[in-house]
C-alpha cells in the first residue's frame, strides 16, 4: 500500500486561518502584526520567497514591507536598515532573506536583528534557547516539519529519527526539536559513511540536503515517515525534493510531497512567529 501523503499545503492553510483569529484579537488591543523583509541582490528564488511571505501576511491580515537593496549594497547600509527596523514599533518581525550577496557577512547582519524580532529564529539567542529547551523563536522550516509530524500523528518518542543535512537553519534545530520529543536522533552529512545503512534504520527520515533523488527507496525502512525538505530545480524547470518520491512512496508509511509539503509550512510558521512577536511586544510571553 502506498504511503499516506502528508499535505503541507492544506495544513499551512489551516495554520494561517488559526493565525487570522489571533490577528483579530490583537487588533482589538490596537496591534497589527507587521513583518519586514530585507532583500539584497537579484536572486530570483529569494524574490519568490519574499513575495510568498508578503502574500501570506496579507492573507492573514498582517502588515508587510519589503526593503530592497542592489547586489552591491554595503554591509553598513544593511545594518542601518536593521537598526531602523529594530526601533520601529510597527515592525514585529524582521527577515533577512538569505543568501545575501557574497561580499556581505550574513552572520553579522543576522546578529544585528533584535532577538525579540528574530522571527526566523536564526539569532544565537533564539538558537541558544532552543538548545536549552526554553521559549524562543524556532526557525520556520524545522518548526513546520514538527507541525507536519504532529498533524499526521507520527509517533516520535523512543523512535529513531535520522536527519540528512546539518545546516543551522534546518538540520541542527530539527535534531533538537525531535530530541525534545524523545526521539533518538542521528544527523548525517556529506562525510557520513554508508549513508544508506544509517537511513535504513530510521523510523522518521528527514532529507534536507539539496540534491534531487539523493534518497532512494532502498534507503527507506518499510513503514517509515519520510519528510522531504529539499527544493531542487530540475533541468526541465520543475521542482523536486531530495527523495525519489515515486519509489519511496511504495515503501514509506507516510511521505511529504515536493512541492506542497514542507515549503508552505515554512511560510506558515513564519506567520505564527510574527504573531507571537506582536504578542510579545504587548507583554504576552512566548509560550
Ligand atoms: P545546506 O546549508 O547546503 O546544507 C546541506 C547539507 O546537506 C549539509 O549538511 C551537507 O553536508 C549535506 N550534504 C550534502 N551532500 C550530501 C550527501 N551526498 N550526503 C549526505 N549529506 C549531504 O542546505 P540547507 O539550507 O539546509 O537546505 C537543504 C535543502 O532544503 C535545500 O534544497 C534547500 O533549498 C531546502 N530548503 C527548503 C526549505 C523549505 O521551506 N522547504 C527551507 C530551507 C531549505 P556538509 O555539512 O558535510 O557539507
Amino acid at each position: 500500500m502506498p504511503a499516506t501523503l502528508i499535505d503541507g499545503k492544506s495544513l499551512a492553510a489551516s495554520v494561517r486561518a488559526e493565525q487570522r483569529s489571533a490577528v483579530t484579537s490583537l487588533a482589538a488591543r490596537g496591534v497589527r502584526p507587521g513583518l519586514a523583509a530585507i532583500l539584497a541582490g537579484d536572486d530570483p528564488a529569494s524574490r519568490v520567497y519574499v513575495r510568498n511571505k508578503a502574500r501570506a501576511c496579507d492573507e492573514t491580515g498582517m502588515r508587510s514591507e519589503v526593503h530592497e537593496f542592489p547586489e552591491q549594497v554595503s554591509e553598513a547600509a544593511l545594518l542601518e536598515c536593521v537598526a531602523r527596523l529594530n526601533a520601529d514599533p510597527r515592525v514585529h518581525g524582521i527577515v533577512v532573506q538569505l543568501p545575501l550577496p557574497r561580499h556581505l557577512d550574513a552572520a553579522r547582519v543576522l546578529a544585528a536583528v533584535s532577538p525579540a524580532k528574530d522571527v526566523d529564529g536564526f539569532h544565537a539567542v533564539n538558537l541558544g534557547a532552543l538548545v536549552q529547551g526554553r521559549p524562543g523563536f524556532v526557525p520556520g522550516t524545522p518548526g513546520g516539519v514538527m507541525r507536519l509530524l504532529a498533524h499526521a500523528g507520527v509517533p516520535l518518542a523512543g523512535r529513531r529519527a535520522v536527519i540528512v543535512g546539518r545546516s543551522t537553519i534546518v538540520g541542527k534545530p530539527l535534531a533538537l526539536l525531535l530530541l525534545q520529543k524523545d526521539a533518538t536522533v542521528t544527523i548525517c552529512h556529506s562525510k557520513t559513511a554508508d549513508l544508506a545503512a544509517v537511513t535504513a534504520q530510521a523510523d522518521i527520515l528527514i532529507a534536507a540536503v539539496g540534491r534531487a533523488k539523493l534518497v532512494t527507496a532502498e534507503m527507506v525502512k518499510r513503514g517509515a515517515c519520510v519528510v522531504d525538505v529539499g527544493i531542487n530545480r530540475l533541468a526541465d524547470g520543475t521542482l523536486a525534493g531530495d527523495v525519489d518520491f515515486a519509489a519511496a512512496r511504495e515503501v514509506a508509511g507516510w511521505i511529504t510531497p515536493v512541492p506542497g509539503g514542507v515549503g508552505p509550512m515554512t511560510v506558515a510558521m513564519l506567520i505564527v512567529n510574527t504573531v507571537r512577536a506582536a504578542q510579545l511586544s504587548i507583554g504576552i510571553p512566548l509560550g
